[in-house]
């Protein structure tokens, strides 16, 4: 997507730790035309699945899997980061590791909003190391619900969750892959 990858350029900002902030048009302030865009290029990609659902981890990915639901007008669902009273009865519950708060928090997803007749179609903003997606790619497996795809707005290519999730053969599609980033220099792969 040559329009994200040109807000990347113009707008993303490298911070220490390999952290890049995209917090003027992804995660804090959203450019909705954008992320309409991507939205739609998610179902372009994604036609051929037959999607009952969309997934995604609070907090971030909650706008990006909204606006593209739209477009499989199928249920968001969204995993919790911490046990909440509003949820009754049984949840799926995994570990995941947050790559930008370093530090492990429980993931809660209520069974009854995941059943195993989905097919899911999960989606996030970023993947870096591969933990977020692994604790929601648990959660689809206690389920017992196909795991369709995963769709990813930035992956950044140099660190280790790309290969990790690409060798379970789940079908990972990521709208940017960043190949390297420095203070003044990004690329793309
Ligand atoms: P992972 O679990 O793959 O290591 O990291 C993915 C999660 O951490 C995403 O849900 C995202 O919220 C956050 N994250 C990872 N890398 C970055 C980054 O460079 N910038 C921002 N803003 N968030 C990131």
């Amino acid at each position: 997507m040559d329009l994200l990858k040109e807000r990347i350029l113009g707008d993303g900002i490298v911070k220490p730790g390999n952290v890049l902030k995209v917090d003027s048009f992804l995660n804090h302030q959203m450019d909705i035309d954008l992320i309409n865009k991507i939205g739609q290029e998610f179902k372009r990609l994604f036609a051929d699945e037959p999607i009952t659902k969309i997934l995604t981890i609070e907090a971030s990915g909650i706008g990006i899997a909204c606006l593209t639901a739209q477009y499989f007008n199928v249920p968001v669902v969204f995993a919790k980061k911490s046990q909440s009273i509003n949820l009754e009865g049984d949840v799926y519950s995994t570990k995941v590791e947050s790559f930008t708060h370093k530090r492990e928090y429980d993931v809660i997803l209520s069974k009854k909003f995941l059943t195993a007749e989905d097919h899911v179609l999960i989606i996030d903003d970023f993947l870096a190391n591969g933990c977020a997606l692994r604790g929601l790619i648990d959660i689809v497996n206690y389920s017992g619900a196909t795991i369709a795809g995963a769709g990813i707005v930035i992956e950044k290519g140099f660190q280790c969750g790309g290969k990790v999730i690409r060798e379970t053969g789940i079908r990972l599609e990521s709208l940017a892959i960043i190949e390297s980033m420095t203070d003044d220099a990004l690329t793309f792969a």
